[in-house]
């Protein structure tokens, strides 16, 4: 032992020294060791022994010589190879810096190999704090990126004198890091003014020998590390590393080889059979935006998978798992040389696709359908391009997983599912590693968390050690691990770990399930609970889009089958749904992403909604005749839902004015309505002396306060008050909202207690709408000097619900806007809108699984309901949701500073309404009417000729438990239309769907749109018998 860090004690054990002082120890028989046992916080002194004595004489970099010549041109905007080698380049030097942030330096680059190292591996290195891409010939060749440890590209792996000497190289350097440009850390919003530093380009020659015999230092000793001294292995790396010190010359390359034969033959040793067997596979999570705008991720793609081929040209049982669809049909048309080569590795099984949808989306707020389309969109394009689709569904990082996600899983051919996010938990450790989820309906897939906890695993011993470990109760050949670009040689030298796929490793997991755990609901995700809140404007536009494509497609769809002369637009909505799908992506949905991810996502949005509106107005047209221009006095409306809907509407007048109108509307159709309807109980407003105001319409009774708050809200079918005793809804809150670190993502506990109540008047309430068909009343507070609330509180004559459109002049930094509604309910649990259904999550804080939902997430309404009685609250832009006891919150706007220093800084639109209730919210049709408010009513000017009240239905549904969610046309069937439908009170029903559609024949499909059965369901006068278990989705594919 000659390092004097070690000392010998009186039992004969050798203690290492740590620099902090504290004693470990280490051995007490290894007298002759050379080698000593890494400290965690130093660099390991191994490398100090063979890598400093390795690279006196022979370096792992031998010779090396300058590049011939080097110029570059700065361009603002991400450009094509052949526009780039066009312009005009200028001398640059190594040292040069490079920027502003977001630009691209294009280099040329000249070099010649010196003859003297024929026979050598040459490499050229490029070493700059930008992420860069090498291009050789017009093709791309290596990413190269200093944050992720790749700074070398092969130019020879032997130098002979045929091959050319001479090159002309280019590389395309982007002014960003690996996670951006963050102003001082790495989540802080990006400093616009950033320059890059070129510190190296050189060619270099690579001992390829030398770098074998450092990984087999750096393995042998995180053994020793790791494994712990108790264990035997750990001393057989030591002792073994001890050989292979003593027989290597530095001076006598020749030796080398002998050296790195001892590594193998101790790490070839083979397992005992209750050995785990780790299940390793390359993958690279590239987030399609983040800390990087959307355009830079087309890049990413291609310096990542790019480097992942050079990987499998040299180690052809390399498997490296990628997911997205979209990255894969950016990288199909930005760089279609790489992309043929991606098909043909993926030919040979090494380049292997997962997941199955268009984005990894966020797992929480985007609705059923378009987590349906994600797959739908995904699966296709995936058996497109590679004539096949995905068998798991791969989603590792975000921030919490719905529970109808097993059965559209399930729906779209998908069994298995791989994530390891909940391993994030704040407070709770989830308890399994391997097991069943099951989903609010019963499906259920086969799960696997990585239990190395991450998708950024190295596998690097550590990893390994851990991942076997924390493996606890599982069968024993459970994992899967997954590996880096750059060192995935490190892994496989160890026996334990195989190089495997996807495939393989679940089919291993399927043969025995019979011990595995199954759990139940959601895979809530205790942290980034803010989430649901951040950057509103990004959640309302997926509301809104989510909404105007269901309409086009209902409209579209009945024009299509009525008439001849229309034609579906398929390609133009299946451009519009995928960039709804993008935006979904889980960092720009969730409101996690830097400012000009919000703006990309914004333009999306509104391009969406314009093309969507348009498609919307030729459809109806086409479909009812008339236009906005057209001048008669009578209107159609068109329902998209399927339920009759009595509503009041804005109705334009022959004087070019709009007059409020009741009108009943019938299911999937139109009425034409040349009278409104009377309604049976006008609503009357009555101004009380003290400013404050009552409001009735036959269901409900509502009193305001000046400034706005209900101080009393009676059901008057029920005689029953929801509003306790000496408090008051729609009361605005304000909370501090400084989390601990994820600025964007997280609300901790503790904003809890920092509770204001907003209500300093501004604009005492007035009366707006006197009665009659509506009664409203408008007022404003302030929530600071910059932040003010504007509210118009309407109820409407036949509407069981109190709306307040609301808006919101937002001005904060670190504050958190909800609104609470206490109520008179008492239950345990409050119920929340999820995707096709609903679940229950505890209105109590018991355990710390209870606690830890302090804020959950839900769609378009949450309800509080004891039996007989409840109150829901719906909103049309929303997902933030709390119910502690009796008091229901709906969670408004956030004032996050990082990733984007300006998020949520603007005004602000939005809905909600309070609805109680008699009986069960499934009798009372809360589902319905929150659908009503995100689903307004079409209202066109009908023709002059147009004289008499008509209506017509193109679908309903007997039974109020089914919803008819989408009307499509079917994919590549221009003669058929897909129906999906979902049982929503959670029951087992068996229904009728009637249509006045031509249908020729039904048939139940999957998903993705494939006929599940040969015999079609029997039509009897226009209907269709239908059977649904709770939450069940079924699809029909109707044919004409
Ligand atoms: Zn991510």
């Amino acid at each position: 032992m000659h390092d004097s860090r070690y000392k010998e004690t009186k039992q004969g054990f050798y203690w290492l020294c740590r620099s902090d002082g504290i004693e470990e120890k280490l051995t007490n028989n290894f007298p002759f060791l050379n080698v000593c046992y890494c400290v965690p916080s130093e660099e390991a002194p191994l490398r100090y022994n063979i890598k400093g004595n390795i690279d006196a004489l022979c370096r792992l970099f031998g010779a090396c010589c300058p590049i011939e010549s080097l110029s570059y041109f700065l361009t603002p905007s991400r450009i094509l190879y052949e526009n780039a080698v066009m312009q005009e380049f200028i001398p640059a030097k190594v040292g040069d810096s490079f920027g502003p942030t977001w630009w691209t330096s294009w280099f040329r680059v000249t070099l010649t190999i010196p003859k003297a190292w024929k026979g050598e591996e040459v490499h050229l290195v490029w070493e700059s704090d930008g992420e860069a891409l090498l291009w050789r010939n017009g093709i791309p060749v290596q990413g190269l990126t200093k944050e992720g440890e790749k700074i070398s590209y092969v130019l020879t792996e032997k130098l002979t004198d045929e091959e050319p000497h001479s090159l002309e190289l280019y590389v395309e350097l982007a002014c960003n890091g690996l996670f951006g440009a963050g102003q001082g850390s790495m989540i802080s919003a990006p400093d616009p003014n950033r320059s890059f530093t070129l510190y190296k380009a050189e060619l270099v020659v690579f001992n390829r020998d030398v770098h074998e015999l450092l990984i087999d230092f750096e393995v042998l000793s995180d053994i020793a590390k790791h494994l712990g001294i108790e264990n035997q292995h750990s001393y057989q790396a030591l002792y073994t590393a001890n050989k292979m010190v003593n027989a290597c010359d530095v001076e006598d390359r020749s030796t080398f080889a002998k050296v790195h034969r001892l590594a193998s033959d101790f790490l070839q040793q083979e397992n005992g059979k209750s050995q785990h067997t780790v299940h390793a596979m390359g993958h690279c999570h590239i987030d399609t935006a983040w800390l990087w705008p959307y355009e830079e991720t087309i890049r990413k793609c291609a310096r990542s998978w790019v480097s992942v081929l050079r990987l499998m040209e040299k180690n052809p049982s390399f498997i490296f798992t990628c997911s997205q669809a979209q990255q894969f049909e950016w990288v199909k048309s930005w760089y279609p040389g790489l992309y043929t080569q991606i098909q043909e590795f993926a030919e040979k099984g090494q380049f292997v696709i997962v997941g199955g949808t268009w984005v990894e989306m966020d797992g929480n707020l985007p609705s059923g359908e378009s987590m349906v389309r994600q797959f739908l969109q995904g699966q296709r394009f995936f058996q497109q391009e590679f004539g096949k689709q995905c068998c798991e569904f791969w989603l590792p990082d975000t921030f919490g997983y719905s529970a109808q996600l097993p059965q559209i899983m399930q729906g779209c051919g998908i069994t298995r599912f791989l994530t390891q996010k909940l391993s994030w938990n704040l407070v709770n450790e989830f308890p399994h590693h391997t097991f069943f989820w099951e989903g609010i309906d019963g499906s259920r897939v086969l799960t696997h968390f990585p239990p190395g906890n991450s998708y950024e695993m190295k596998c690097k011993v550590e990893e390994d050690l851990s991942t076997k470990i924390k493996i606890k109760a599982d069968p024993p050949i459970r994992y899967h691990g997954s590996s880096p670009l750059s060192k995935c040689d490190d892994a496989f030298r160890m026996r334990w770990v195989k190089q495997s796929s996807p495939e393989t490793f679940f089919s291993i997991l399927e043969a025995d399930t019979t011990m595995l755990c199954t759990w139940v609901g959601e895979l809530f995700l205790e942290l980034h609970n803010g989430s649901y809140t951040s950057q509103a404007k990004i959640k309302k536009g997926n509301r809104k889009c989510e909404c105007i494509l269901h309409s086009v497609e209902v409209v579209s769809s009945l024009a299509s089958v009525q008439k001849d002369t229309f034609e579906y637009p398929s390609s133009q909505l299946q451009h519009l749904w995928r960039l709804l799908l993008l935006n979904q992506f889980h960092d720009v949905l969730p409101g996690t992403c830097i400012q000009p991810v919000v703006e990309d996502a914004v333009k999306f949005y509104e391009e969406i909604q314009s093309n969507g509106n348009e498609l919307l107005k030729e459809a109806i047209q086409c479909l009812l005749g008339g236009s906005e221009q057209e001048t008669g006095k009578n209107i159609h409306v068109l329902n998209t839902l399927s339920w009759e809907r009595t509503e009041v509407i804005s109705m334009p007048r022959l004087e070019g004015d709009e007059v409020l109108a009741l009108i009943k509307v019938p299911s999937v159709g139109f009425a034409t309505v040349t009278k409104p309807l009377v309604p049976p109980h006008p609503v009357i407003v009555n101004s009380q002396g003290d400013g404050s105001v009552l409001m009735e319409n036959g269901i409900l009774k509502v009193a305001f306060d000046s400034s706005g708050r209900i101080t009393s809200l009676s059901h008057l079918l029920y005689k029953r008050e929801t509003i306790p005793d000496g408090c008051c809804g729609n009361q605005f809150v304000l909370f501090d909202d400084v989390p601990l670190y994820w600025d964007a993502w997280d609300v901790m506990d503790y904003h809890l207690e920092t509770r204001k109540p907003v209500s300093q008047v501004v604009k005492p309430l007035e009366v707006v709408c006197p009665g009659g068909v509506r009664g409203s009343v408008r007022y404003s507070i302030r929530i600071s000097d910059s932040s003010k609330i504007r509210q118009e509180i309407i109820l409407d004559a036949c509407c069981p619900y109190v709306k307040f459109k609301t808006e919101v002049e937002w001005h904060e930094a670190h504050k958190f806007l909800k609104v609470e509604f206490p109520t008179t309910v008492h239950s345990l649990n409050a119920t929340y809108e999820i995707q096709f259904g609903h679940l229950q999550r505890p209105t109590h804080r018991n355990t710390s699984w209870d606690w830890a939902r302090f804020e959950v997430w839900g769609h378009k309404w949450a309800d509080l309901s004891e039996h007989g009685f409840g109150v829901a609250i719906l909103n049309d832009c929303k997902y933030g949701y709390s119910v502690h006891r009796n008091i229901m919150t709906l969670s408004l706007l956030r004032a996050p500073k990082a990733p984007d220093a300006t998020a949520d800084m603007d005004h602000h639109q939005f809905t909600y309404a309070i609805m109680p209730h008699a009986g069960s919210f499934q009798e009372a049709n809360v589902i319905q009417f929150a659908y009503n408010i995100n689903y307004p009513l079409h209202i066109v000017p009908a023709e002059p000729s147009v004289s008499a009240s008509s209506f017509w239905s193109a679908f309903s549904i007997q039974s109020p438990a089914v919803v008819l969610e989408t009307i499509k046309q079917a994919e590549d069937r221009q003669n058929a239309l897909v129906a999906r439908l979902y049982e929503s009170h959670g029951s087992t029903v068996v229904t009728w769907l009637h249509t006045s559609l031509p249908v020729k024949q039904a048939i139940w499909c999957d998903l993705l749109e494939q006929p599940m059965t040969i015999k079609p369901l029997s039509i009897t006068d226009f209907q269709i018998q239908l059977s649904f278990t709770p939450f069940q989705i079924r699809s029909l594919l109707l044919t004409f």
